[in-house]
């Protein structure tokens, strides 16, 4: 157990390992959190809680991938601050917050001391 969901107050996030379109990913997910596969794609079903983190989620920023010790700090601070990378290369340091339906998202108007 990485935290308590920070979007119901029973469900505790867990790591798991699935596979999609053929790739192993990790997904950070709520207890409360189902999951069903439909033509090699992993979908999160709507229960009581549909809250989880692709592990691959900032891959279009650069970051391939999101560890157990990011999902650990974002669930007890709310934050995580991760380096990203534009699409010419230039490294900069956002803070990445939760968010109901992407997961996490990452905060590009606020600037962070690097
Ligand atoms: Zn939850």
């Amino acid at each position: 157990m990485l935290g308590k969901c920070p979007y119901c107050n029973d469900g505790n996030v867990t790591v798991a390992k699935k596979t999609v379109l053929g790739k192993q990913t990790k997904v950070y997910s709520c207890s409360n959190t189902r999951f069903y596969t439909e033509d090699g794609e992993c979908f999160e079903s709507v229960g009581s809680c549909s809250y989880r983190i692709w592990g691959n989620s900032l891959a279009k920023y650069g970051k391939r991938a999101i560890g157990e010790r990011e999902v650990k700090a974002l669930l007890s601070s709310g934050s995580f601050t991760a380096v990203l990378h534009s699409k010419n290369g230039v490294a900069y340091r956002k803070t990445v917050v939760a968010h109901y339906e992407y997961g996490i998202t990452v905060l590009f108007n606020e600037e962070v001391a690097s």
